[in-house]
């Protein structure tokens, strides 16, 4: 499998550091809030990678942590006049209901900052202890200059960076900056502040910074070299530039070999923000649409491509998906049907030559970075070929062995299921439905045809859809 490093800016064959085994350490939410859409594409893009390489044979440990103690959480908590971590106790049940929504799975930890505190102490020490960091008036700060391949990962240049810093120095400045030995320094600790959550320390009270989180849980839980680093493209700088900074310089060795950074979702062709008011959360979205029509929304482009979040795309999407798990509704009919056809004739054996095809082209476009469009594509081609190739006269085996291969690609793989959701429906609803249904059954008996296609707008209206199949008439929600 190639995979783009940002790293350095290619394509690079995926080659683990121990044989079948995979560490991936994706940078989560802050939970101050509900998710949004935005926050959905690294959840989505990351567990479809995890999946696909489980799919591969490979063992995956990942890890994805929750930020519970930060300035949003902290403010948060000051208007609702209560403690923080009530705010992200909340945010992360939260966050967790939005993410089995949307199928993505747990991950193997998902650990909290606040949970790690001994941990990020000890990596702020050993810092201290090699000449990469400094303590002023109880902050702690990592001597940017101290580690001389700063800036590798987005590609700048630390002098660039030093002189972008004294043109906005004014603006940049907040309180205990004046004490830094150098304007490109960043804080590792920060001293206690009045009502704000804090943890003793060598420094005195206080709470770790940002960066330093993400260095000591992927440390902990995947080990002090991890496979590969995620998150959205917003992250490479300065999070993940300084997280290689601290880790690197704490642990003597590499922190990530590849780096794959999600391009963001954006909102009508604008950027998704929530002072221009343009931004959903997931369960917004998620009481509009079907959330597999969302998940495979965000399949729908490879992940490093802007994607346009738009009602019209949207629906395309779920048009685009209805006619997969219309296909596969087919295969399981015909799967399940005992017309007594179990063995295949010899025009289906030469077509079932022709089925390891479609997953060899679908691990094909998986394997070009994750191309999730390409992969899509590939299904859509199944699903003609089933439609082409397949009757109610089929052998049921025949019927199962593509239902198996979509089932893989599409529910195992891309996490969308090939069942629709079951659409609660009241009784009686449901017993309106069907004293219709049997009147248009007696109307059409009696050849009253207009009045069997007046019941059936009116059921349509509803929101009811009817087929006419030989076991009677069956309905679906539409
Ligand atoms: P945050 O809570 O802001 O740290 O974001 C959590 C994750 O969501 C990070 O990986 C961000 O890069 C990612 N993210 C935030 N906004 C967007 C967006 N509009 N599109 C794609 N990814 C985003
Ligand atoms: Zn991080």
């Amino acid at each position: 499998m190639k995979i783009y490093n940002t790293k350095t800016r290619q394509k690079e064959e995926f080659k683990p550091i121990e044989e079948g085994k995979v560490g991936i350490y994706v940078c989560g939410p802050t939970v101050y809030d509900f998710i949004h859409i935005g926050n959905a594409r690294p959840m989505i893009v990351f567990d479809t990678l995890r999946r696909y390489l489980e799919h591969k044979g490979y063992e995956v440990n990942y890890v994805s942590n929750f930020t519970d103690v930060e300035d949003k959480i902290i403010k948060r908590s000051i208007e609702e006049g209560i403690p923080a971590n009530e705010v992200s106790e909340k945010y992360i049940v939260e966050c967790k209901k939005d993410m089995e929504a949307l199928n993505v799975r747990p991950a193997t930890v998902h650990p909290q900052a606040t949970q790690e505190i001994p941990e990020m102490i000890e990596m702020v020490q050993t810092l201290i202890d090699k000449g990469h960091a400094y303590e002023k008036n109880g902050t702690v700060y990592f001597r940017v200059r101290s580690f001389e391949p700063y800036g590798k990962l987005s590609h700048k240049k630390i002098d660039d960076l030093e002189s972008g810093h004294r043109a906005d120095s004014h603006a940049l400045k907040v309180t205990g900056e004046d004490e830094k030995e150098d304007a490109l320094d960043f804080v590792l600790w920060k001293p206690k502040k009045e009502g704000e959550p804090s943890w003793d320390s060598p420094w005195g009270a206080g709470r770790p910074g940002w960066h330093l989180e993400c260095s000591c849980m992927s440390k902990k839980y995947v080990g002090d070299t991890v496979d590969i680093h995620a998150g959205g493209e917003d992250l490479i700088f300065p999070h993940h530039e300084n997280e290689i900074a601290q880790s690197e310089a704490a642990n003597g060795c590499e922190f990530a070999n590849y780096w794959m950074h999600n391009a963001f979702l954006k909102i009508n062709g604008d950027k998704m923000s929530k002072s221009l008011g343009n931004f959903f959360t997931v369960r917004d979205i998620c009481q509009q649409y079907d959330p597999q029509v969302f998940r495979f929304f965000m399949l729908s482009a490879q992940y490093r491509t802007p994607l346009n979040f738009s009602k019209e795309l949207v629906e395309d999407a779920s048009r685009g998906l209805d006619r997969i798990l219309n296909g596969a509704e087919k295969l399981r009919e015909i799967a399940d049907k005992k017309n007594g056809r179990f063995i295949m004739d010899e025009e289906q054996r030469i077509l079932e030559e022709e089925m390891p095809k479609f997953i060899e082209r679908f691990d094909a476009a998986m394997d070009d970075d994750l191309n999730t469009a390409d992969a899509i594509s590939v299904i859509f081609e199944l699903v003609r070929f089933t439609n082409a190739n397949t009757s109610e006269k089929s052998s049921s085996n025949f019927a199962d062995c593509l239902y198996r291969i979509l089932f893989e690609l599409c529910d195992t793989i891309l996490g969308i299921h090939l069942e629709r959701a079951a659409v609660d429906i009241a009784d009686d609803d449901v017993a309106q439905i069907e004293a219709l249904i049997a009147e248009r059954t007696a109307a059409k008996k009696e050849k009253n045809f207009a009045r069997a296609d007046e019941i059936r707008a009116q059921l349509l209206d509803m929101g009811i859809i009817l087929e006419d199949t030989r076991e009677g008439v069956k309905w679906k929600k539409a």
